[in-house]
């Protein structure tokens, strides 16, 4: 009896609809079930309350779906009259933590005060690149290194900037030149560092950033440490560049990023720990070679050692990032993920108490110093 003449046919038709639907009802569960946990992960306080979507912290490509939409949305953003003027008179944070506190009586009239005098608020960035010559003629009162400390009180803050670099010449000027006028302003006793990686491995901001902190305690006893990507410039200079009681993410809102948080766990731009949070989350990885993934293992040692995120406050905590594309020996990292997942296994060994380099080069130049080293990748993967 004749039926049908494509049953068949139909028939695979049939089973492949159905596989499509399912697919996409899996796809739907899965999401459902990741945002809830990652909704509750979120209702802690501590985390903010800028949260728009964690899921980066998860699916980091998913983040970089949001990043894009972002830029693409910048293009019609200005910033209104108001944004501009209604800027708070208090200091940034008043838990600072006071790190200076000198021990003889006399000295203590002579502390900085609190909120330093002569703050100006939201600042026209500079976008010029002047030479390293020009630098040093703007800015005499830096000592070797880019050192500086108040002329008039004692700073209640000893702040190492840690800077991680490979081959953006332009971009560490115009940060070193907007960069030294608001740290001076805010009286702190700070130098800057810029750790660069020789070539040809492939470039870690995580362990520049453990290199940083290690090269600059040999020189001095700084008590808190800002790791700062060269190309974010900060739009204000209350946002104080000093360490609170818990590690402080400070680059919240990005012109990039609409001045918005691209996604409420991230850690990465610049960030502030003490060197006792250092100690206590065994400093950076050291192990994510390329880009991506060594903020988000930051963040989780930092919540597997009973310590809180504190965020700089939005509407001072605002960035212009240097535009700039993929770098050739930073690839996006395909091991991040695998990393990620084994974060918390990993923190214990893997840090500053595993940390293996070797400095080809330290100077103190006039407007910062300079640390050049060699890292065995090899190495370092295989322990
Ligand atoms: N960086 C660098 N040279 C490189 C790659 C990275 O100096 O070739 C440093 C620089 O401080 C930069 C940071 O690492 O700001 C983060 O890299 P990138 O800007 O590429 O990442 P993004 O955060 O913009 O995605
Ligand atoms: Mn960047």
């Amino acid at each position: 009896m004749y039926v049908c003449d494509n049953c068949s046919t139909v028939r695979i038709l049939k089973v492949f609809l159905v596989i499509c639907l399912s697919l996409v009802l899996l796809q739907y569960l899965i999401n459902l079930a990741t945002y809830s946990y990652v909704t509750k992960f979120l209702k802690d306080d501590s985390y903010g309350s800028h949260n728009r979507s964690a899921i980066g912290l998860f699916f980091p490509d998913v983040s970089d779906f949001f990043k894009n939409l972002q830029s693409v949305q910048e293009k019609n953003v200005t910033r209104s009259a108001s944004e501009n003027l209604t800027l708070p008179s208090e200091p940034a944070n008043m838990t600072e933590i006071v790190t200076n506190i000198p021990s003889g009586k006399d000295d203590i009239g002579n502390l900085c005060p609190l909120v330093p005098p002569t703050l100006v608020g939201a600042l026209a960035t500079y976008k010029e690149v002047l030479s390293f010559e020009e630098m040093q003629k703007k800015y005499p009162e830096l000592q070797a290194g880019g050192r500086y400390k108040p002329p008039d009180c004692k700073s209640r803050h000893r702040v190492a900037i840690i800077v991680p670099y490979r081959n953006r010449e332009d971009q560490l000027k115009i940060l070193l030149n907007n960069l030294h006028p608001v740290l001076e302003r805010q009286q702190l006793d700070y130098a800057i560092y810029i750790t660069e990686m020789a070539m040809p491995t492939t470039f870690n901001r995580a362990i520049l950033m453990n290199i940083g902190y290690t090269e600059a305690l040999k020189d001095y006893d700084f008590q808190c440490f800002i790791f700062h990507d060269v190309d974010l410039i900060p739009e204000n200079d209350r946002n104080l560049y000093t360490c609170p009681e818990n590690p402080r993410h400070m680059s919240v809102a990005i012109d990039k990023f609409n001045y918005k948080l691209p996604y409420a766990a991230i850690f990465g731009g610049v960030s502030a720990l003490t060197k006792e949070h250092m100690i206590k989350v065994n400093g950076f990885s050291n192990k994510y070679f390329g880009w991506g993934g060594e903020d988000d293992d930051m963040m989780k040692r930092i919540q597997l050692s009973g310590l809180k995120l504190s965020r700089a406050p939005i509407e001072l905590a605002r960035y212009k990032m240097i535009k700039h594309g993929r770098d050739k020996a930073n690839e996006v990292n395909k091991q991040r993920f695998n990393l990620l997942y084994a974060a918390s296994k990993r923190a214990k060994k893997d840090g500053l108490n595993s940390l293996k380099y070797e400095v080809v080069k330290k100077e103190y130049k006039p407007t910062y110093t300079w640390v050049y080293v060699q890292v065995n990748q090899k190495e370092i993967m295989k322990s």
